[in-house]
């Protein structure tokens, strides 16, 4: 193993250049930069299409491309790129250059609509579940013109036009992350608008899902990390005794930021803001060298984009601070692993929260049915909910004593759920000492608590006075899935509950009456008590909630009939499109098992039981030098030896499941062996090495341990 050396101490930048709103959204074709850049009409055309969904001209597209390829040109960039986001969770694009040969032998710079609009990238090398022959390779790339072009920069000043689109099968299937997210945002918009009008409602002409991810990674030292094969092929480590010292101390959560972090984050911003990302907030995470970055909320789709650009940035800049971005769950275990709080809501483009109480009685209605829409859809489709976080890393989190359970669940605050079910009910309501029936559309409601955020940490998807946060998702995945499913699922309660306003009599008696019902058929899905005890997992099963506590048996919610009724409803997914995600991500969680798997046998091979001889080897030596007195030895001599026979044994027992699982043909089938068979070889191989570990003397242990990943940052 290489020299382990403390890391020095970085040099902090300077901040000395463009202040910050001049540097913010420098490298985006944003709304400023159109207008500036584009003749009027062209600007208003272009509007069009994004605000309203016009299709887009021809002639439009060309003049914009043209303004576009200009602006991008002047900061430097040479080739441009339509990024997409295939269902490897990670971004895509390949790069083209601006060059058009000349007849004199001469290059001009050229980029046409067509250009801009759509591309033909070989899709043969990405997961399609079956959906794309591979005799019909291509795909196709569609602008999303909605989410803005930006510049893209790298280390070496390399400047890319980088323009967000959709990716698609030749036969129009969606082959990506971000068209069914469209769509869904599409549904929600016509089910939520249906609402708004049958309570007489008119100024709004669209609605908006919004969303701010948190995004949690932790850091570790480039050095070390380049010492673990684990971290390096599986973003964890599959092996690592408890350092003496873990997070019991609670002395890192908002703890003052070190130095060196500190330049790494100041960069990072920087990168974001350049880009047009609205990064907000940055502070210590619970578990040592563990962060979070959090920004402002955005359009889902914008935001989805935008959330990658910031996986992605967090890895780049570490490197240039010889530090590694880990977004794994769960890169260590014994302390808290990662994750990413999904703060959405839905907002009219003429500015109204819909999940905000307001001031006036009407305001209070609407915001009563957008959240019974929400109790109705999330009790209905937890199984969807919580097969879009669904993934190996994650499995380490949810239903694994951490934050947040496998069980979903709604947070209200009890001020909120007690009127409700005081309303349902026909109970009065008090306010101020004084008692009385809460008429609909005609009192506005007693005070709320207008920020609930610390009430409770541990409910999955807890209400915080204006929107609903979604606690599960995993660090490393991304946003797309879960949106897409909160969309479609509030779609499908508003579309309900709109049926029944528009054919209403009195529109504020069935709201009473929807209110009444939605309790009674869906209350058991508020829980505000604390959702890590043992009481809620047994509270939960008496209340027929679903505890899923593992991806595979998750995203079986994705095959079931009232998934695909649901998705082919609202046009959100086909049941062919719906069906290659299943397989897709399940056909994803085994691989990443065999790949924990393939690194474990190797570590222990060519790591670990090496380094247990060459202690043995130590040990015995000095058995025979000391003779008589060298009891200690000789104890110490027979536990690695035991250790080493029993890792060997669990290590041939690893290498069997494996290849017995790798054997399946079946997709389902072959997740579930990985996940009973090799997980628990895997952990009974951990114990060995782990015990090996806490005995053997540090300089003959051939990786860095928890304490120096951990601690010496
Ligand atoms: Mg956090």
């Amino acid at each position: 193993m290489g020299k382990i050396t403390t890391p020095g101490a970085c040099t902090c930048p300077k901040k000395i250049g463009p202040s910050i709103p001049e540097l913010f959204g420098a490298n985006v074709f944003n709304d400023k930069m159109m207008k500036e850049r584009l003749p009027k009409e062209t600007y208003k055309s272009l509007r069009m299409t994004i605000d309203m969904g016009v299709s887009l001209q021809p002639a439009t597209a060309a003049v914009v491309a043209n303004a576009m390829k200009d602006w991008a040109i002047e900061r430097g960039a040479t080739h441009y790129t339509h990024w997409f986001h295939p269902l490897t969770g990670i971004t895509a694009e390949k790069h083209d250059s601006f060059i058009a040969p000349t007849r004199d032998g001469g290059v001009i710079m050229e980029f046409s609509g067509r250009q801009l609009i759509q591309g033909e990238p070989d899709a043969s090398s990405f997961p399609s579940g079956g959906l794309r022959a591979t005799f019909e390779a291509r795909g196709y790339t569609a602008w999303d013109c909605t989410s803005p072009a930006f510049l893209k920069e790298d280390a070496a000043g390399n400047v890319t036009l980088t323009i967000p689109t959709a990716f698609c099968s030749y036969t129009g299937e969606a082959l990506d992350k971000k068209t069914p997210l469209l769509r869904s945002m599409e549904a929600v918009s016509g089910q939520a608008l249906r609402v708004l009008r049958a309570m007489g409602h008119t100024s709004s002409t669209r609605v908006i899902s919004t969303v701010g991810p948190e995004q949690e990674y932790f850091l570790v030292d480039k050095e070390y990390y380049l010492q673990r094969l684990d971290l390096i092929t599986c973003g964890r480590t599959l092996f690592g005794a408890p350092p003496p010292k873990g997070q019991e101390l609670e002395d890192q959560y908002f703890g003052a930021i070190k130095d060196r972090v500190s330049a790494f984050m100041w960069d990072l911003d920087t990168e974001l803001w350049k880009m047009g990302i609205t990064s907000k907030t940055k502070h210590n995470e619970v578990a040592p060298a563990q962060y979070e970055m959090a920004p402002v909320f955005a359009t889902t789709n914008i935001a989805a984009d935008q959330n990658q650009l910031v996986m992605e940035t967090m890895q780049k800049v570490a490197l240039r601070h010889d530090m590694i971005c880990l977004l794994h769950e769960k890169p260590y275990a014994g302390v808290n692993g990662s994750g990413k709080h999904n703060n959405w809501s839905l907002a009219t483009d003429d500015g109204l929260n819909l999940l905000e109480p307001g001031q006036t009685p009407e305001e209070n209605a609407q915001f009563l049915v957008f959240l019974c829409a929400l109790l109705k859809a999330v009790d209905t489709h937890a199984d969807i909910m919580r097969a879009t976080c669904g993934s190996s890393g994650n499995d380490h989190r949810l239903g694994a004593n951490e934050a947040p359970p496998a069980i979903i669940s709604v947070f209200l605050g009890n001020e909120l759920s007690e009127l409700l079910e005081q309303v349902a009910k026909g109970d009065k309501v008090c306010r101020d000492g004084v008692c009385q029936f809460l008429k609909i559309g005609v009192d506005s409601l007693p005070e709320l608590p207008k920020d609930n955020t610390d009430r409770n940490r541990t409910s999955p998807f807890a209400f915080t006075g204006n929107k609903f946060e979604f606690r599960m998702l995993g660090s490393a995945q991304s946003i797309s899935g879960p949106n897409v499913a909160l969309n479609t699922i509030a779609a499908e309660a508003l579309d309900e509950i709109a049926t029944r306003l528009e054919k209403a009599k009195n529109v504020n008696t069935e709201i009473l009456a929807i209110l009444r019902e939605t309790m009674q058929k869906h209350g058991r899905i508020v829980f505000n008590g604390n959702n890590y005890s043992e009481e809620w997992v047994v509270e939960a099963k008496k209340r027929g909630l679903p505890n899923v506590r593992n991806t595979v048996d998750a995203l079986k919610a994705f095959a079931t009939p009232k998934c695909i009724k649901l998705f082919k409803k609202y046009k959100v997914l086909s049941q062919e499109e719906l069906h290659s995600r299943y397989d897709i991500y399940t056909e994803q969680y085994a691989k990443h098992i065999n790949i924990e798997a393939q690194t474990a046998m190797q570590m222990v091979r060519r790591q670990f039981i090496p380094a247990g001889i060459r202690f043995a080897t130590e040990l015995g030596n000095s058995v025979n030098a000391a003779g008589k007195l060298a009891t200690v030895q000789k104890d110490l001599l027979v536990r690695v030896s035991e250790l080493l026979t029993s890792m060997t044994k669990n290590l041939a027992k690893l290498e069997k499941q494996t290849a017995a699982a790798r054997a399946i043909g079946d997709v389902p089938k072959q997740a579930t062996a990985f996940r009973d068979k090799v997980t628990t070889a895997l952990a009974d191989l951990r114990a060995d090495v782990d015990g090996l570990e806490t005995i053997t003397p540090r300089d003959l242990w051939p990786v860095p341990v928890y304490s120096d990943l951990l601690f010496k940052l």
